[in-house]
């Protein structure tokens, strides 16, 4: 185990339709598992809603599963209690994005039970959801499991990016990325969710969710789609209005919408890409709001809107530092207001 070698690893989810792109991280994933190389330790990172979770509980299905050919079958007993996520032998922790609310009692608890033989698979898989969200202490007190693992333990960490972990924890994981797949690719799975919504609003929501299906999916039912999609011009008009209130004021919708934050970003990015094309009148808009863009490319230079661009960059990067969210809408304001020349 984890699998011996010569056996396949099968993409399909417990409702029969497969896992949809990130083709390279499950290359990367099958060859280890075909080969019996599959590590201790894996960190799959990527974006909410890319489908770590999911990856994570369908390697673990594989890892437990009794079949001789496909991993995880989807048919035997332990695949039906794996996939229902009911299996004794695969344990699931976190889940919380709250930073530190994953604290090293847990872990304490997990390191105690990791040394328990398995009740009935070869192995003992534990899922770590959103480890960004572990103290210090608690990715500390994790270490020590990462450093000798029994041979029986499989461990599977999921976060956002590898950077948000110590550095002496990350160099201990097998790490595979997961993004956003395709839009025109993320549209066809919402649709199977969503068959009653028109296939532009899919798109353009795919689009201002980068691909990341989870969230597109969950901002088109809860409603947050068309609260992100109204935010953005009043965004828009804020970075070039006489006073910073404006900004402010447009920006005070995400005090309480942290989770809205990648998309407004990349509503943003969108409106200043079409607003160095108009520029240009050399491309057709891509952005859910052509007039901001028209805007915009009225009131700055292009000097001014590559610059924003580059700030829009950074602060998605900023994003994944375990930043206090206050303090980043407010870094967020200035910055953009700085990169506008006001
Ligand atoms: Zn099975």
């Amino acid at each position: 185990m984890i699998l011996n070698g010569g056996l396949r690893v099968n993409w399909t989810l417990p409702n029969g339709t497969a896992f949809v792109g990130n083709d390279a991280a499950k290359a990367q994933l099958a060859a280890r598992v075909e080969s019996g190389s599959l590590p201790h330790a894996l960190l799959l990172e990527g974006p909410v809603g890319s489908g770590r979770r999911t990856m994570a509980r369908l390697i673990a299905a594989a890892a437990v599963c009794r079949s001789a050919g496909e991993k995880p079958c989807g048919h035997c007993a332990a695949c039906h209690k794996a996939l229902n996520v009911i299996h004794p032998d695969i344990t699931e922790l976190g889940g919380a994005e709250e930073a530190r609310s994953f604290h090293i009692d847990a872990v304490r608890a997990l390191r105690e039970e990791a040394y328990v033989l398995p009740n009935e698979a070869p192995v003992r898989v534990f899922i770590l959801c959103d480890v960004q969200s572990m103290t210090d202490q608690a990715q500390n007190a994790l270490l020590k499991l990462l450093e000798e693992p029994p041979s029986h333990v499989r461990l599977i960490l999921t976060c956002e990016n590898r950077s948000q972990l110590l550095e002496t924890v990350r160099s201990r994981l097998f790490a595979v990325s997961l993004s956003g797949i395709p839009a025109n690719e993320a549209a066809a799975v919402l649709k199977r969710h969503l068959p009653d919504r028109s296939d532009e609003e899919l798109l353009r929501a795919a689009t201002l969710w980068s691909g990341v299906v989870g969230q597109a999916l969950r901002s088109l039912q809860d409603g947050s789609y068309r609260e992100i999609l109204d935010l953005l011009p009043p965004l828009a008009q804020g970075i070039v209005a006489p006073s910073e209130l404006e900004l402010l004021k447009a920006t005070a919708p995400l005090e309480k919408a942290k989770e809205a934050v990648p998309a407004v970003l990349n509503g943003l990015q969108l409106i200043l890409r079409d607003a160095l094309f108009c520029r240009y009148s050399c491309s057709p808009l891509i952005s859910t709001s052509p007039e901001s863009a028209q805007l915009l490319a009225k009131a700055l230079t292009r000097q001014q809107l590559l610059a924003l661009l580059d700030t829009v960059g950074d602060l998605y990067a900023a994003r994944l530092r375990n930043i206090n969210h206050t303090l980043f809408l407010t870094l967020l304001c200035s910055r953009l207001r700085s990169a506008a020349g006001k």
